[in-house]
């Protein structure tokens, strides 16, 4: 039987800080991920907020967090986590067609990117339509590409576009940007020394157009100007939404999805912390979720020592 002290549920910067710290307390540790090692901090082009480093790349703080962890003794599943059956000291997690026992659990599932919802977008999924500028930019090489979204992400995946694309239409349904300043400094530096960024602010796309793949997009503003662009790729940057699909119905989630949990961070089931995005927060940002990790897995140090 496979069992660990703590096992972990996403491998982001919260499950992997997790780790470290259930690791250094002497705890046996297993990390599930069913998709990329640092979550979505792998997605992240270049990280600027994170202390101690000025700059690095979202995938090598991933993989220096994840070499910490294993160096210290994590074992990592690669898998998805299909189900769980609760019982304080003995949770039962399925992962794929595999069964993992665990005295405590730590759910960092994180967030995926929120869809749109207007017509087309499910047809041009991977055929035009991406939600990672930095997994997919590079397809759109010299081509014309539409950019929807006003926030951090969406402005980082244009400071990162512009160096590829031929052109970059930017699509926001406010009325002007939601991002950090430094953000928006930056962009209008690269709008300055290039061309190729047309904003569109106070519009919202009504639907994607073509074939077999993506090759226009019609959108709207709020005085009813319908326009339509000829783009092979569109980047859909409209934040991101908490993969709780998982536990919906034996966790206690708040009206958006999002993980209720006490002060030490521990959800409504005994021995089942939660931390990162996935949790009812104000601030997602990688420095949180790390902070998350070490105080669920002190937290779920203690809960072991008080039920041996
Ligand atoms: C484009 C972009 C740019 C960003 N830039 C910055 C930045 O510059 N600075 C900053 O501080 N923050 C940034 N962020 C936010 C930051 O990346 C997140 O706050 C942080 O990664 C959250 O960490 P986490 O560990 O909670 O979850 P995540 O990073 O979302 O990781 C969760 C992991 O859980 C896995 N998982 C989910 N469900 C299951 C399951 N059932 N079975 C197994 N595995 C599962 C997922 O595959 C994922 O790998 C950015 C985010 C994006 C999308």
């Amino acid at each position: 039987m496979e069992k660990y002290d703590v096992v972990i549920i996403g491998a982001g910067p919260c499950g992997l800080t997790a780790a470290i710290y259930a690791l250094r307390s002497g705890l046996s540790v297993a990390i599930i991920e069913k998709n990329m090692i640092g979550g979505q901090t792998s997605l992240t082009y270049e990280v600027k907020n994170y202390p101690g480093f000025v700059s690095i790349s979202g995938m090598e703080l991933s993989t220096k967090m994840h070499e910490q962890a294993t160096l210290l003794g994590a074992v990592t599943i690669y898998g998805e986590v299909k189900s769980i059956n609760f019982s304080p000291m003995n949770n039962l997690i399925i992962v794929e067609d595999k069964e993992v026992f665990a005295n405590t659990i730590i759910l960092s599932m994180g967030a995926r990117a929120r869809t749109l919802g207007v017509n087309g977008e499910s047809d041009f999924i991977g055929r035009g339509i991406c939600y990672c500028a930095v997994c997919d930019g590079a397809i759109f090489k010299d081509q014309d590409v539409v950019l929807v979204g006003g926030g951090n992400s969406a402005v980082q995946d244009a400071i990162y576009l512009s160096n590829i694309a031929k052109s970059i239409t930017i699509i926001n349904n406010l009325p002007s940007f939601t991002c950090q300043k430094i953000l928006l400094d930056e962009l209008e530096k690269i709008m300055n020394n290039k061309h190729n960024i047309n904003i569109n602010h106070n519009s919202m796309v009504k639907e994607f157009l073509g074939t077999d793949v993506l090759s226009a997009v019609k959108f709207v503003n709020d005085a009813g100007e319908e326009k339509t662009v000829n783009v092979s790729g569109a980047f859909i940057a409209i934040g991101r939404e908490p993969d709780t699909e998982l536990v919906r119905n034996t966790i206690h989630l708040d009206e958006h999805g999002y993980v209720a949990v006490d002060d030490n961070l521990e959800t409504n089931q005994p021995g089942v912390f939660a931390g990162g995005d996935v949790r009812v927060k104000r601030l997602r940002q990688i420095v949180t979720a790390c902070a998350d990790g070490a105080i669920a897995a002190t937290n779920a140090n203690s809960f072991i020592n008080q039920n041996k």
